[in-house]
């Protein structure tokens, strides 16, 4: 694993301006001297008591106590690791970042596959861009499907980077074959259909988007990780996936479907007090939303959100205002996504339109703008309100049977809610929305709960194995534990963190977040021992949890075991649900026009490999 340089982490603190690194994320004001002062991006506040004193490359929050230099404020806000986050900054501000001798260096050989996997996006979407913006008959052709046919602007595609893929897409594998890629990049990026024997030659990238219009995707750190490719007139008849209107990129070492969210990147910095997100149902959608003005707009991509993203989506607001077409299918959807938004704590409303089912919100704001915003606004359901109006639309007709059919349904969804108090308060307003007497839903409720921890614990335990999402910070998860174990067994450290990949620590706890920078730390041997953790704790949640651990009395004896069982613990969570989706895939071939069979069952045997291969900590360095 490649070590970067102190004297390069030096270097680039020293040329870096905090101030320029701070401010795209904060507004800043003078105060005083050479400090600046703005919002905490770290907690909610009305006046600034976020300082930066760029001279000396610190800043602090008076209101929540945080601080730190320009490497901590960008793996806070970006959620980086240490050395992801000085690579961030060494390309964003031109400093080239140097690695140990012998440790692995930046070469494309050398990288590690992901970031590879993220620079060959780059240089794809500017070939899909420059091939948009070409004076040929394709860039010509894309740009009136752009301009005459959507109605965006023109500025917006460059804002975007709205791209093109030609009828033949050629030109793109000769771009890459140009920048030396290397052969495991190109073929697990997801652009190219490569059969497995083949030589990786021009002929051989047989490009997987041809004449289409295409929309780069970027993750919540704005870096484009996949595209969403739009048929158009040009999309040849031998495309194995003609009549798919959009298809996307395939998953990749750097593409889950189901974790992103489109424009997340820049919706985050744009939402606040008065500003929700709003959730709509395309990527156009959002494009849409963002043309007229409406900057917190996020799609998610395809049919498919999970509880982790919407975990994410609360680090920044927890409002969402749910926007999806009018439709029986777009409503549906607005259903499905109902429980899952609950269970992530999001607080929820549901724009709807009238009318006969036709209208979009791409259509609304095309035609009437902004200020259509706030009259669907001033019309929006609550949570309850929608989820009772869907599942019993008319109340006042319907028979007492009907009415506790609904009310079982609507049920389920509150049952996803964490809060004690959120549910009753669910309940009551389900009472109403239903013409059910309060008492009675809540006796109903009551035992519609009682009903299912007896179904749950009539369950077999093999049966119910996966991880709950919003386990509290004293659950013994296997993050918990390996963290327990670094402080206790401190010579464990750096062998864990060679071991463990970072994508398979959960970030969204406490724990999780704390093992994760731990082990950061020992990976470059910055450990600075347990008792000089200060500046490495950043909340008092987590102060308080590793004040804990370190009280507590670890029960085992032998450390490498318990290293190895939460390395394969957490190996199991990572990968098997990635299996069982691909199980799922084959023994429904025509459920997913993006996955072919055979790199399927590749990925398949890989992920099999994975799991079966013994868990070694590796040699203590
Ligand atoms: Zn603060």
């Amino acid at each position: 694993m490649p070590v970067i340089k102190p004297t390069c982490v030096r270097d680039l603190k020293l040329r870096v301006n905090l101030a320029d690194v701070v401010s795209r994320m904060v507004t800043l004001r003078k105060a005083g001297g050479a400090r600046l002062k703005g919002l905490c991006p770290f907690h909610n506040e009305k006046t600034p008591s976020f300082n930066v004193d760029p001279d000396k490359g610190y800043y602090h929050c008076f209101g929540c106590g945080k601080s730190g230099d320009i490497i901590s404020f960008v793996r806070e806000t970006e959620q980086l690791n240490f050395s992801e986050a000085v690579e961030a900054l060494g390309k964003r501000f031109g400093i080239p970042i140097e690695y140990e001798e012998g440790s692995g260096g930046p070469s494309n050989a050398d990288r590690t596959l992901r970031q590879e996997v993220f620079d060959l996006h780059d240089v794809a979407a500017e070939h899909f861009y420059q091939a948009f913006k070409a004076k040929d008959p394709t860039g010509e052709a894309m740009r009136a499907l752009w301009t005459e046919k959507r109605r965006f602007a023109p500025e917006l595609a460059d804002e975007f980077k709205i791209g093109a893929a030609d009828a033949t897409g050629s030109g793109l594998g000769a771009a890459m074959m140009r920048r030396k890629f290397s052969e495991e990049a190109l073929r697990r990026c997801g652009l190219f259909f490569i059969y497995d024997d083949a030589q990786i030659t021009l002929q051989s990238l047989r490009p997987r988007f041809r004449g289409r219009l295409m929309i780069p995707i970027r993750d919540h750190q704005g870096r484009v990780c996949a595209f969403t490719a739009r048929q158009t007139d040009l999309t040849p008849e031998d495309d194995p996936a003609k009549d798919a209107k959009y298809v996307n990129s395939p998953e990749t070492p750097i593409f889950t479907k189901g974790n992103l969210l489109f424009n997340l990147d820049r919706a985050r910095t744009a939402v606040g007090e008065g500003k929700p997100f709003v959730m709509v149902e395309g990527q156009l959608d959002a494009l849409r939303c963002w043309s007229v003005g409406l900057k917190t707009a996020i799609a998610p991509q395809g049919t498919s959100i999970t509880e982790s993203q919407l975990v994410l989506l609360r680090r920044y607001h927890t409002k969402v205002e749910c926007f999806f077409d009018s439709d029986s299918a777009g409503q549906k959807a607005a259903l499905r996504f109902l429980p899952m938004a609950l269970k992530a704590g999001l607080e929820l409303r549901f724009l709807t339109l009238a009318g006969d089912g036709k209208v979009d919100p791409d259509l609304l704001f095309l035609e009437r703008g902004i200020a259509a915003y706030d009259e669907v606004r001033a019309g929006a359901k609550s949570a309850m309100q929608f989820a009772c109006r869907a599942t019993l639309p008319d109340p006042m007709t319907a028979s007492a049977e009907l009415k506790s059919r609904a009310a079982q349904t609507v049920f389920e969804i509150i049952a996803n809610a964490e809060s004690e108090v959120t549910r009753s308060e669910f309940i009551n307003e389900t009472a109403s929305h239903l013409r059910l007497p309060i008492a009675a839903a809540q006796k109903d409720f009551q035992a519609f709960m009682q009903r299912q921890s007896r179904q749950a614990a009539a369950r077999p335990t093999a049966a119910a194995p996966d991880p709950a999402p919003a386990a509290p910070q004293t659950a013994h998860t296997p993050e918990r534990d390996l963290l327990l174990l670094c402080l206790h067994f401190e010579t464990i450290g750096k062998p864990l963190s060679v071991s463990l990949p970072h994508d398979w620590i959960d970030l969204s706890h406490p724990a999780g977040a704390l093992l994760n920078r731990f082990l950061g730390e020992f990976e470059h041997d910055l450990w600075p021992g347990k008792d000089h953790l200060d500046n490495l704790l950043e909340t008092d949640a987590e102060r308080a949890m590793v004040a804990s651990l370190l009280f507590e009395t670890p029960g085992f004896e032998d450390p490498i075991k318990v290293a190895h069982e939460g390395l394969r613990l957490l190996r199991g969570r990572a990968l098997e649900p990635r299996l069982r989706q691909i199980e799922l895939a084959l023994a429904n071939p025509h459920a997913d026009i993006e996955s072919d069979p055979i790199s399927l069952l590749k990925e398949r045997s890989e992920l099999h490999r994975l799991l079966r291969q013994p868990i070694v900590l590796a040699a203590s360095a």
